[in-house]
């Protein structure tokens, strides 16, 4: 009976495979369908995106894929930095029409999930809510030589790795600012914007982190690229 049992789980298994090799569902169910850059960000691609990590050509190959699409600027980061190594990081100037307050250097991990979100679901979001195209990303910097939270001993940071960027505002074509210290405790529209942007982003990120996790995240959005999903 335990043979039979085995066999049948074989044939199942060599079905599923058979069926997932026909193309028929959807390349963000398909785990052996490459990873694109319009692919919503179910678990699967989530897999993909981890997946990413140790596979640095694949992902420069879809930067790249942005770049020439005109979703973001970016240009390859010498290596170097010290104590807190910087290796095969981007300068990321833009993404295409959303301009940053200033370059970031990052992770391409980082840079790519980044993205991502801005373009599959941000900037649309963001456009709805407030009525006006967002044209400007507020952030406060992604690499710091540090551990979490400047403490002297303890793990590094993954702002030590470029690995995560702390986004503190958003602007908009019609001379609007969104401030998450001031706005996000806010009822109002402004309040609506920035919890619709935080929670609709975390799918896109490793982890998120806001003002409702701790007081030292009252000020910006922590969009990191390490863990599966956390949202808090
Ligand atoms: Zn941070």
């Amino acid at each position: 009976m335990a043979k039979w049992g085995g066999f049948l789980i074989f044939m199942l298994l060599a079905a599923t495979f058979a069926w997932w090799g026909t193309g028929a569902i959807p390349p963000q169910y398909n785990p052996w369908a490459p990873l694109t850059l319009d692919a919503p960000p179910t678990l699967v691609t989530r897999y993909k995106l981890r997946g990413l990590e140790s596979q640095p050509q694949r992902c420069f190959a879809l930067l790249e894929t942005a770049r020439a699409r005109g979703m973001i600027g970016w240009r390859h980061q010498p290596d170097g930095g010290g104590e807190c190594p910087l290796h095969d990081r981007v300068r990321v100037a833009n993404f295409g029409a959303i301009a940053l307050s200033g370059p970031f250097l990052a992770s391409c991990p980082l840079a790519l999930r980044s993205v991502m979100f801005w373009h599959q679901r941000g900037a649309k979001l963001a456009g709805q809510l407030q009525g006006s195209a967002l044209t400007r990303i507020d952030h406060i910097g992604s690499y710091a030589c540090r551990n979490i939270y400047h403490r002297s001993e303890g793990r590094r940071s993954e702002h030590a790795s470029a690995d995560a960027l702390d986004v503190r505002g958003f602007r908009f074509a019609d001379g609007q600012r969104i401030n998450i210290l001031k706005d996000w405790p806010e009822d109002g529209q402004r309040g609506v914007l920035l919890r619709e942007l935080f929670y609709q982003g975390c799918p896109y990120f490793g982890n998120s982190l806001g003002p409702e996790f701790n007081a030292a995240h009252a000020d910006h959005f922590h969009l990191g690229v390490n863990g599966f999903g956390l949202c808090r």
